[in-house]
Parts: structure tokens; C-alpha cells; sequence
């Protein structure tokens, strides 16, 4: 009996998961609530508060068991360059978080969000009327994104399927100061561009608005998307976008030829501003948008390695 117990539950636990564990709006709450709040400074690019975000994300993958793809563990360390404001110190340190699901596959799904915001407002990009010193938290921008990336790891590890694609997730760096972090990645890759088989993107997925519904963007990056995204359905309303580039990290792949989806559910009016709080996401909805994104890398994890198409 002694020995049978752990068993039953494992069983017990397996079969829950394969039931329960898509994207929880409970712990999307947990990190917003955490990388959103005041003490993190609004996680400007070269603070504490932003290396703190890092290791945040850092500890989540190492929970996953993800293997470490930074340089440094789960690091890969650059240094980011203040160039829309005049500021002292437009030089500085921060990193991008990379852990890998080893599926012992030949291709590599990227999933990524940024994990930086704009601090206390003097990095430039405020719509603050006196931005230097008040804390601009990101909660939306892009705590949510950072939040559906770790919900995203916890999802691919945790429910009992050994995919047929390995997986890259990444929290970029200094995003926010022109999309450094990816575009670093892309020119410094730990995994090879050319086994990537399609990169998704997650910025600013926390204010559903029923009106607009959200937006997925990529879908002229390769005309496979239009077959993958048949018969996806959703209680959230989407719509598609054809446009490769354009806002958020995902740009720098698609300048690699590399096909894209970017997730988003449109500006507000606290975007990029101290207001930006925890309390404004809407954590239920960010689930159902993570669930279409779970849908849709299934649906592409069915065909081979995708075919870039440039956008016209
Ligand atoms: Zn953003």
C-alpha cells in the first residue's frame, strides 16, 4: 500500500493534467501581479528591478525543467542603448531568458514576449505628460505576454505529450528600445535559424477589448498559416493580420525569413503610460487568447517545418 499511494496519485495527477492544465487565469494573475507591481520600477531596461525580472523568469523555467539556451545558463547578456532621449547612462547591461523544451526533435518552435517596460519614464516612448520618476508598471505592456509565456511553458511540459517539435521560449530584453533583445537573439542565435520552423509572439495580450477582439498578426508569413488556422475556434473573438513585422519582437524574426504569428489585443489608454496597472488586465480572457495560440502551434505541429513567404 506504502508504494501503491505515490503510484495512484501520479496516475491521478497525469490524467488531471490532460484535463486541467491549459493556461490558468490564476497564475496569469500571480505574475502580472508580481512583475507589474511598484517595487519592480516598471522594469526599465539596466535596473535592478529589471534583472529581477530576469531571474524571475529564469527560476519559472528552471521549475519547468527546461534546459538553460542562454549563454550563462538561461542568460545571454547584451548591452542595450538608450537612443530616444538624451540620458547619461545610454549604455546598459540586461539580457535575454532562454530555456528549451528538448523534445529531441529536429526543428524548434520560438515562442516569445518581452519582459521590459519603460521604468520610471526616463528611457524615452512615455505618453505621460511628466513621465521622469512615476513608476510605468507594463502590466498589459507586457506583463500579460510575459505571463502567457510562462503559462505556455507550463502547458508544453506538463501535459504528458512528447511533441514532434522541440521548443525555444524566450523573454526578451529591451524591447522597448527598439526590439535590441530579439534582434540580438537573431544575430547571436543559440539554436540555428534555420531550424526554426515558426516563431509566435506575445505583446500586450491583457486588455481584451469584445469590440475589437484580438488581433493575430503573421498570417501572410507563410501560406501554411490559413490551413492551420482552420476549424480554430474560440469564446474570445480574433481576427487576422497578414503584416510580418511591425511593433514588437517578432520584426526581427521575420527579417530572417523566419514565419511569425504575433498575438495583441490593441492599444488603450493607459499604453506606455504609469497607469498601465494589474487590476486592468483581464486575466480569463488572456486564458482563452493562450488557448487559441495552444490550437494553432498544434495544428502547425501536424505539417512539416513551415515555408517562409514574404509579405507583399
Ligand atoms: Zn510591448
Amino acid at each position: 500500500m506504502k508504494f501503491l499511494l505515490p503510484l495512484l496519485l501520479s496516475f491521478l495527477t497525469f490524467n488531471a493534467f490532460s484535463q486541467t492544465n491549459y493556461p490558468a487565469p490564476g497564475n496569469l494573475k500571480r505574475h502580472i501581479d508580481y512583475l507589474a507591481a511598484d517595487q519592480m520600477k516598471g522594469r526599465g531596461t539596466g535596473s535592478r528591478q529589471n534583472s529581477k525580472a530576469a531571474k524571475y523568469v529564469a527560476r519559472q523555467f528552471k521549475n519547468y525543467q527546461l534546459e538553460p539556451k542562454g549563454t550563462k545558463g538561461y542568460f545571454q547578456a547584451f548591452t542595450s542603448r538608450v537612443r530616444r532621449v538624451v540620458v547619461a547612462d545610454s549604455l546598459r547591461e540586461t539580457c535575454n531568458v532562454l530555456g528549451f523544451l528538448d523534445n529531441g526533435a529536429e526543428y524548434t518552435i520560438v515562442i516569445g514576449a518581452h519582459f521590459d517596460h519603460l521604468g520610471m519614464g526616463r528611457q524615452g516612448s512615455s505618453k505621460a505628460e511628466n513621465p521622469e520618476g512615476q513608476i510605468h508598471n507594463g502590466a498589459d505592456d507586457n506583463a500579460s505576454g510575459v505571463a502567457g509565456l510562462l503559462e505556455l511553458t507550463r502547458y508544453f511540459t506538463e501535459n504528458g505529450t512528447k511533441e514532434p517539435y522541440n521548443f525555444l521560449f524566450i523573454a526578451f530584453g529591451a524591447e522597448e528600445l527598439g526590439l535590441q533583445g530579439s534582434r540580438y537573439f537573431v544575430n547571436n542565435p543559440t539554436v540555428p535559424l534555420d531550424r526554426i520552423d515558426f516563431m509566435t509572439n506575445m505583446d500586450m495580450i491583457g486588455r481584451y477589448n469584445p469590440d475589437r477582439g484580438v488581433g493575430i498578426g503573421g498570417y501572410g508569413t507563410s501560406a501554411s498559416w490559413p490551413g492551420i488556422f482552420e476549424g480554430v475556434t474560440s469564446e474570445v473573438k480574433f481576427f487576422t493580420d497578414r503584416a510580418g513585422s511591425g511593433g514588437s519582437d517578432h520584426g526581427s524574426f521575420y527579417a530572417k525569413e523566419i514565419p511569425v504569428l504575433f498575438f495583441h489585443t490593441g492599444g488603450h489608454d493607459d499604453y506606455h503610460k504609469p497607469t498601465d496597472d494589474a487590476d486592468k488586465v483581464d486575466a480569463e480572457a488572456e486564458a482563452a487568447i493562450l488557448k487559441i495560440e495552444i490550437d494553432l502551434i498544434e495544428n502547425a505541429m501536424k505539417l512539416p517545418k513551415l515555408e517562409f513567404q514574404e509579405v507583399k
